[in-house]
């Protein structure tokens, strides 16, 4: 499962006037100059960029213009507000909502900025900044929303919408600024609000001690080892690693495994010691549990219970119904619907799969004229590597000088745009970057007008985070006369000088991936700015980004990139076969740890409030859920469990299902593409024109609906993940389970 995402800029409200005239460029200088210099420098952050399509001014915003232009722009922003509010004429579409459109332009422009470079290229001015403005911005947000004069005008608005005369998306618009400002808690008495704010409050410094810990927690669990013979299976390098990292903690002599934040360990995969795998694997699983050093339960205890209790509040029977609502899934039981059909066909090809490890267990014990033992989860990487080997006997270095990543990126994921939708590209060199590696295009509809500018942002280092993404600098809007600019940020490990850059399979289809969001926010053609490009629900917005992947290796555009760096050499058919045979291997396994987690996030969060177990409860409740659910093998366990799952702490909760939601919506679509042809220009015009381009201003099901014609449907899913379902064996009812 690709789990790279799309970072959305929150900023409060959105984007108001600014004359493009304002912007005072020629006064800039650099910082540099600035300290021997007694003249002002004016901070660009505080107007819109005279650069091309407003891309940023890079190379002249200094970091100690980001806070200043943060505060200005809530000032601004709650001027702009107030007078919206106290605005002596009656409620209008234009006097109300379109001016909250317009609003707080200069405090998006900077927070943008400032959440951007955070993740592409944080330093510790830019990290003190982020930490030191959340709880300011999320004040912000609630001086907004909490605002009852304000609310009074959306709310006779949201009334008569049906009869003011406006369009479609006109409503939508309205309905959307009524209903956020609604699960806000603007419907609230006084003392509702008094009870939201403080809970707000209290889930912040618990998220953040939940996060602390797990962080802790991680380092704290790292596993020591007293001899080197029990780290047979590790490469030279990770054992030398090893050993400084004991170093480091004053355990000379000895080795530290350190851990990730799953429940498997990638050491897993390699040590042949079945006795320190378990050792591992037990670390692992205990982290943040009762009596632990950083024991997590009680804190997960009292956050599921203020969630359901603003649930409450607000009028949902759980804190899952209040996030759902604004999802395409709409309710849990849609969620479990799914789930509960996913997971007999997940854990039933797990079960094979673990079969087939059994049999090399089996083997290899016989040979060593051993007893054999049952597989257990610290074996399954172990096996599974093994099997690998056995079933498809490649090695990614054979594929990698056919994957050169300027070349993958223009002749490959640029190509497949142009034969889809007719984009052209030119690398402009002219534009300032934050970092020297960064490259810049111009992106040209087929008329040869422009539609947007694209950043491309692909090598790691260590001031960026990891993982991929994609982001917009600035968002399309029809209302602020606004073209995108849109990047994409991948973690490709730098060559040394000289040495070209060869992507693994993994990193090409990422590559293709992050495109297809980069499409979704440069393709979009909206008016409003809350409703641009990826500002859609999480569990749709996943879905355009999967479909772009089906390019990667589709003939046509795989020939067109896939070239020898030396020779020029076309890829041989048969490397790239094995390749695509691999796709379904261990399916059963990594469908089963994800499921299985967003299944626990599901059970957490539909619990009502009167129901949420103490912390000596969590480890039962979560046990328990599991079994109700299907997850009755456990050699497989969730890629998460409840005191170390940080996504429920954050933005995920109730929504760690929504990956494989998009997936189902990827997979028809991925069909419907076929079926019709494949890479043509009419298809990908029309999904452009359907989809790609309508960002938030139509329901996302409608627009899913739009073009393929039908209701989503899982077959498709689960024919790619080799699942199948059995119709006698329905999760939530398991048969007779059998003990592992
Ligand atoms: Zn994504």
């Amino acid at each position: 499962m690709r789990i790279p995402f799309v970072l959305a800029a929150t900023v409060a409200l959105a984007a108001p006037v600014m004359a493009q005239t304002a912007a005072p460029a020629a006064a800039a200088v650099s910082a540099e100059s600035t300290a021997a210099s007694a003249a002002p420098v004016a901070n660009l952050l505080l107007a819109p960029s005279a650069l091309p399509l407003q891309y940023p001014p890079f190379d002249k915003i200094r970091d100690a213009d980001i806070g200043p232009a943060i505060d200005q722009g809530m000032t601004e922003h709650l001027a702009e507000v107030a007078a919206i509010a106290g605005n002596p004429a009656a409620p209008t579409f234009d006097n109300t909502i379109v001016a909250l459109e317009r609003g707080g332009r200069t405090l998006g422009r900077a927070t943008t900025l400032l959440m951007s470079l955070t993740g592409a290229d944080a330093n510790p001015a830019r990290l003190k900044l982020q930490a030191d403005y959340a709880t300011k911005l999320a004040a912000h947000r609630d001086a907004i929303q909490l605002d009852p004069t304000l609310f009074a005008r959306i709310e006779s608005l949201y009334q008569r919408r049906a009869s003011l005369g406006l369009g479609a998306q006109e409503q939508r618009l309205i309905e959307r600024q009524y209903n956020q400002f609604l699960r806000a808690g603007a419907k609230l008495d006084e003392d509702g609000k008094a009870r939201m704010k403080a809970i707000n409050a209290e889930m912040a410094q618990l998220g953040a001690r939940f996060n602390q810990n797990v962080l802790a927690e991680v380092n704290d669990s790292a596993v020591t080892v007293d001899s080197i013979d029990e780290l047979k299976g590790l490469s030279d390098e990770q054992i030398s690693a090893a050993a400084s990292a004991a170093k480091e903690r004053g355990l000379d002599g000895k080795y530290l495994i350190a851990l990730l934040n799953t429940t498997g360990q990638p050491a897993l995969a390699q040590l042949e010691n079945r006795a320190l795998r378990q050792r591992i694997y037990e670390a692992s699983v205990v982290r943040g549990s009762r009596g632990n050093a950083y024991d997590n339960t009680s804190l997960v205890s009292r956050v599921v219970s203020l969630r359901a209790e603003r649930a409450k509040l607000l009028g949902f029977a759980t804190h899952a119904d209040f996030v759902l609502k604004d999802e395409t899934a709409r309710n849990q039981q849609a969620v479990n619907g799914m789930l509960r059909q996913l997971a007999p066909a997940a854990v039933g090809a797990a079960r094979r799969e673990g079969a087939e490890l059994q049999a090399i267990i089996d083997r290899e014990q016989k040979a060593k004229q051993q007893p054999t033992f049952q597989l257990a989860a610290w074996d399954w990487s172990f096996y599974s590597e093994k099997l690998r080997a056995e079933k498809y006997g490649f090695d990614e270095s054979q594929l990698k000088p056919y994957f050169e990543m300027k070349t993958v990126l223009e002749n490959g994921v640029f190509y497949a745009a142009g034969q889809l939708y007719g984009l052209k590209f030119r690398q402009r060199h002219d534009l300032p970057v934050y970092h020297p590696d960064v490259l810049v295009y111009d992106v040209f509809n087929a008329d040869g007008s422009q539609l947007a500018i694209f950043i491309a942002d692909m090598y790691a280092r260590p001031s960026k985070r990891g993982g991929a993404w994609m982001n917009a600098y600035v968002d399309q809007s029809g209302l602020m006369n606004q073209k995108p600019v849109v990047a994409n940020h991948l973690n490709i490990p730098k060559p040394a000088d000289g040495k070209p850059t060869l992507l693994t399979w993994d990193e090409v289809t990422t590559m293709f991936h992050e495109f297809g969001h980069a499409l979704h926010g440069m393709f979009s053609n909206v008016k409003y700015p809350s409703m641009a490009g990826t500002k859609v629900p999480r569990d749709f917005v996943e879905y355009p980004s999967q479909v772009n992947e089906m390019w990667a290796d589709w003939p046509s555009v795989l020939a067109h990139y896939a070239k020898h760096y030396k020779t020029g050499e076309p890829m041989p058919r048969a490397l790239l076969d094995k390749v695509l045979a691999a796709k379904q291997f261990n399916q059963g396994f990594a469908t089963t740890e994800y499921l299985s987690a967003a299944s626990l996030d599901q059970r957490w969060h539909q619990l009502p409030l009167d129901q949420v177990p103490d912390a000596d409860g969590v480890m039962a409740f979560e046990a328990k859920a599991l079994r109700e659910e299907g997850y009755d093998y456990d050699a497989v366990p969730p890629r998460y469990r409840t005191p170390y799952f940080s996504h429920i702490m954050g933005g995920y909760a109730a929504g760690y299902y929504a990956y494989v939601w998009s997936e189902v919506l990827d997979a028809n679509t991925v069909q419907w593409f076929k079926a019709n042809g494949g890479l043509k220009r009419e298809l990908g015009d029309a999904f452009r024109a359907k989809l790609l381009s309508q960002g938030g201003s139509q329901d996302a099901l409608t627009l899913f609906r739009g073009v393929v014609g039908h209701e989503p449907q899982i077959q498709p899913l689960l024919e790619r993940r080799g699942l199948v379902i059995d119709k006698t064996r329905t999760a939530g009812k398991p048969q007779a389970s059998t003990p592992q």
